[in-house]
């Protein structure tokens, strides 16, 4: 740094992310299409393409569209029966344990690794009971979670495994489709992932069987016009959703590599910056989602806390948010189970006082990384 005075604030706020907008007119074309065929839901033609083109993007043998992520993941959890408990991580958004509560089922929380962020797999074992059914594990900001090893204690078990995928659109194993492992993935369409259809989300799967009976859940149950075969709910993805979501694709590499170049900026300007550690995203043989930057403050290294760091910002009109902060185990509403005990947590309560998710999206520049960078080594510095 040059000089000790205050850097400028950025002239219009800078948030976390920002949705891809493709150009209106293909939006559009499309909507044109929808109003001369008619034909608005259930499993209208646009529909049908992007299933059948994000199973090809996924690499995954079987999808099934939904109006967003959370009622698929509640769908999910219905199509495998989980009752009892389910061993989940606190450290995620809270969609997460909500669907096991909306299936009358106990979250059961467990503890996460340091370095991923994601369920702690060694730990799943010593929690399991009489009662467990299955585990719901996340790949929390798309680092894949130890796949082999929950599958492992699962298998021994008998338990369900299911995938909160929300953050690892495209993301690979070994050029093996994420959402190929456990029994059921699930992918938020939402607004603010990677790829989206404004709302909506996915489920994934190996099985065919299990692909009929969720198509059948997400559509009350409807088998023929003279069968209600089961209670079933409404998840059905419509057609402007869908239409929306087939342009998006198109977009989606392109913002990948854009990202991948601001990640790779991000890491250099910080590689240097004693007390804070960027989130590990580029390993070998997995292929990243990029769906958001994060970093960790070590406040007695660095001198600052996270939450010192996140009040600075917005005087410089940066909103960084506080990825996972609360954890779920801290909701009023599961603050009382024996799981949620900070004792249990202890590495989830560290990470999560000390994440930061910086401002990480296609339409940043270079220069913007930077000057963030300069900004929060301002911050460290000033009074
Ligand atoms: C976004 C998100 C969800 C919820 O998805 P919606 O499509 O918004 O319902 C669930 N889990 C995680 C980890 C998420 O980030």
């Amino acid at each position: 740094m040059t000089n000790n005075s205050s850097p400028n604030p950025f002239p219009t706020p800078l948030y976390v992310t920002r949705p891809l907008l493709p150009d209106l007119a293909l939006i559009q074309a499309k909507l044109q299409e929808i109003w001369d065929s008619k034909w608005l839901t259930n499993n209208g033609p646009q529909h049908d393409l992007l299933e059948k083109e994000l199973t090809g993007t996924l690499k995954v043998p079987y999808l099934s569209l939904f109006n967003n992520g959370t009622i698929a993941l509640i769908v999910a959890c219905q199509s495998l029966r989980l009752s009892g408990e389910v061993i989940t991580t606190p450290f995620t958004f809270p969609a997460t344990p909500h669907v096991l509560t909306w299936n009358n089922v106990k979250p059961i929380f467990c503890d996460i690794d340091p370095a991923t962020m994601n369920i702690d797999a060694n730990r799943i074992e010593s929690l399991i009971t009489p009662q467990t059914t299955g585990i719901l594990a996340v790949h929390v900001f798309g680092t894949p979670c130890d796949t082999a090893k929950i599958q492992e204690v699962a298998d021994r078990y008998g338990l369900r495994v299911v995938y909160d995928a929300a953050h690892a659109f495209g993301v690979e194993i070994d050029d093996k489709g994420i959402g190929t492992f456990g029994d059921i993935s699930m992918f938020s369409f939402h607004a603010t992932k990677l790829f989206h259809t404004a709302e909506g989300g996915a489920l994934t799967f190996n099985s065919k069987e299990l692909k009929s009976r969720v198509d059948l859940l997400k559509n009350f149950g409807i088998k023929n016009e003279e069968e209600v075969v089961m209670p079933g709910i409404n998840g059905k993805m419509n057609e402007l959703q869908a239409a929306v979501g087939l342009i998006v694709l198109q977009y989606i590499e392109e913002e990948r590599q854009k990202r991948r170049v601001l990640s790779d900026k991000y890491k250099e300007c910080l590689k240097n910056v004693e007390g804070i550690t960027c989130l590990e995203n580029e390993k070998p043989g997995i292929k990243n989602s990029y769906q958001y930057f994060v970093i960790r403050i070590n406040e007695k290294v660095f001198g600052r806390s996270r939450d010192y760091v996140y009040d600075e910002f917005k005087k410089y009109n940066i909103f960084a948010r506080k990825y996972f902060y609360p954890l779920c185990s801290d909701y009023t509403c599961y603050r009382y189970l024996p799981s949620s005990e900070a004792g249990n947590l202890q590495v989830a309560n560290k990470v999560s006082s000390e994440v930061l998710s910086l401002p990480f999206f296609g339409g940043l520049s270079g220069d913007d990384v930077e000057r963030i960078c300069r900004i929060l080594m301002y911050i460290q510095k000033s009074d």
